[in-house]
């Protein structure tokens, strides 16, 4: 891959040179990502310009697109894509005017100076016209393609803005095309990148910006494949660029800038008190994160694991709060961390015919998976029958007909998966009690626990929310002797209601009674 042509886009001052992170002389940055909410407007640009004015380290920064601008323009790619074009969906002129005014409106208030404004209004409307040249030509046979080179003009802005709220704060800063650096296969929409030539293309490209003293700021989401065309990593992969960056420069962390203080111990839209995590092991991120809590990507934490890199997560509306660390050395007690839930769910149960073989069954079933490239999250099986979790989204009619040959299948639509994460679960006699105690009143499908950082349960969808009230109540919110009493005052409260029950069904039997006394009393009498 490394014949591939350089799209040259780097701080004016300086050349690309060729430096290893080993051989350079500045310590190694920092890379600091900033997510959708730390970059919707002027005020939020300015406030990652003081935050990257008080580091110590150089830095690095990555930035997604403002918030909402990446699903605005994936609803344009698809409208484009399907000829959709329902009443009361604005045009894409009217979609793409309104996105350009926001950009400028920050810029506005950013850059004082008329000239630098007007440089840098001169690249927003270039992008705008590209975009709507792009929308102009259609998505002709290539639609994933069409959308990615759509999708990008959102991240395309955000580095606009950021080197100019930088410059504004005195701070040298120039756009590096990730184009450059984060060369991906083909696969439009989620892209694998090729970790070889990053870690070569990072070095180079960044090392000699920074040591010229200047931040490069470098689109996240979004690389090129071998042609040059751009490509994404997939929703949410921001964060995955960073540790991408931060892994290939042997960065001492990347810092994850968002709208909260760190990862939560549940998701605050679900759970109303809950508590900032300070410390994650990265096992507990990776689980985290793939079973539903979006304030890290699991590929990021992944990458971030298998680079023994340093992750933090931090709130750009309060940089002095510590946030999380997550990182792969995490000791200590066994402890719950938190708990998540992931919605877009399908739940496959494949029950052996009964004439089956008594052996291969599970090898036949993974093996249809296997061929048809579906991934399993959670599995649990017993003698004759199995049952997994995957993307609600794939197409699952072709498996469904090649496990239907030698198995009774069904697949639930409207379930969810609720996953407690903490450490030592399996060694800590109790810890599970505390988690069974919480499920105790939801019916549940599967349960699978693997390994000593998670428990998983699938259950209606439905009744995930309370299940995820329950368990942050049992694990996380009642202290020592708590439970116990809350226990208590469920099972008084229950025995109320019985009581309450039993005197019910007295006061009718003593009716009924009454009533036969007298209807017999009526037939003495006749
Ligand atoms: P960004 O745009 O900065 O990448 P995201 O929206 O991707 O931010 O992720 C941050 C959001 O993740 C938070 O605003 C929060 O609502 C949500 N979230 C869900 N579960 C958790 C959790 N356990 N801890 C922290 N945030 C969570
Ligand atoms: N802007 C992209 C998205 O919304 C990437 C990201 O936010 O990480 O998915
Ligand atoms: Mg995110």
């Amino acid at each position: 891959m490394t014949d591939r042509p350089l799209l040259t886009e780097v701080c004016a001052t300086t050349t690309p040179g060729d430096h290893e992170p080993e051989g350079s002389a500045v310590a190694m940055p920092r890379v600091h990502k900033f997510g959708g909410t730390s970059m919707d407007g002027a005020e939020r640009l300015q406030a990652l310009a003081a935050i990257i004015r008080d580091q110590r380290d150089p830095s690095v920064v990555v930035v997604s697109a403002m918030a909402g601008v990446s699903d605005e323009l994936s609803r344009l790619a698809d409208a484009a894509t399907t000829g959709d074009d329902a009443p009361g969906v604005p045009d894409p002129a009217t979609t793409l005017a309104a996105m350009k005014q926001r950009h400028l409106d920050a810029l506005q208030v950013i850059v004082k100076e008329d000239a630098a404004r007007a440089s840098v209004a001169a690249r927003i409307d270039e992008i705008f016209d590209g975009a709507t040249q792009l929308l102009g030509e259609g998505p002709g046979a290539e639609a994933k393609r069409f959308t990615d080179q759509l999708m990008a003009v959102g991240e395309d802005l955000a580095v606009e803005l950021a080197v100019s709220a930088l410059q504004a704060e005195g701070i040298a800063a120039a756009v590096l095309n990730a184009r450059e650096i984060v060369w991906t296969n083909s696969e439009f929409g989620a892209a694998v990148p090729d970790f070889e030539s990053i870690r070569k293309l990072a070095p180079s490209n960044i090392l000699s910006v920074v040591e010229e003293g200047c931040v490069p700021v470098v689109q996240g989401f979004i690389g090129s494949e071998a042609d040059g065309a751009t490509t994404t990593l997939g929703r949410g992969g921001s964060d995955f660029t960073a540790t991408l960056l931060g892994a290939a420069l042997g960065s001492p962390e990347v810092v994850i800038w968002t709208d909260v203080d760190g990862i939560l111990s549940g998701d605050p839209s679900l759970v109303g008190d809950a508590r900032v995590v300070p410390d994650v092991g990265s096992e507990e991120a990776v689980e985290l994160s793939y079973f539903g809590a979006r304030v890290i990507h699991p590929a990021a934490a992944k990458h971030a694991i298998a680079s023994d890199l340093p992750l933090r997560i931090k709130n750009s509306f309060a940089p002095e709060r510590p946030g999380t660390l997550i990182h792969s050395h995490r000791g200590g007690a066994a402890a719950f961390a938190a708990v998540a839930h992931k919605t877009n769910v399908a739940l496959i149960r494949v029950r052996a015919f009964p004439t089956a073989l008594a052996y291969g069954f599970l090898a036949r079933v993974f093996g249809v998976l296997g061929r048809h490239a579906v991934p399993v999250d959670l599995v649990s099986t017993s003698h004759s029958s199995t049952a997994f979790t995957v993307d609600r989204d794939e197409d699952l009619s072709a498996v469904y007909q090649a496990l239907s040959v030698f198995s009774e299948v069904d697949v639930l639509k409207d379930v969810a998966t609720v996953t407690v994460v903490g450490r030592g679960m399996l060694r800590e006699p109790g810890m599970d009690a505390l988690v069974f105690w919480a499920v105790e009143k939801t019916p549940v499908y599967l349960i699978s626990q693997a390994s000593d950082v998670s428990i998983n349960f699938v259950v209606d969808e439905a009744e995930a929310p309370e299940l995820v009230h329950r368990l942050h109540l049992s694990l996380i919110e009642l202290k020592e002797g708590a439970r116990e009493d809350a226990a208590r005052e469920e099972e008084e409260r229950e025995e109320e209601v019985r009581a309450e029950e039993a005197r019910e069904e007295e006061a009718l039997e003593e009716e009924a009674r009454e009533k036969e006394a007298s209807e017999r009393k009526e037939g003495d009498r006749r």
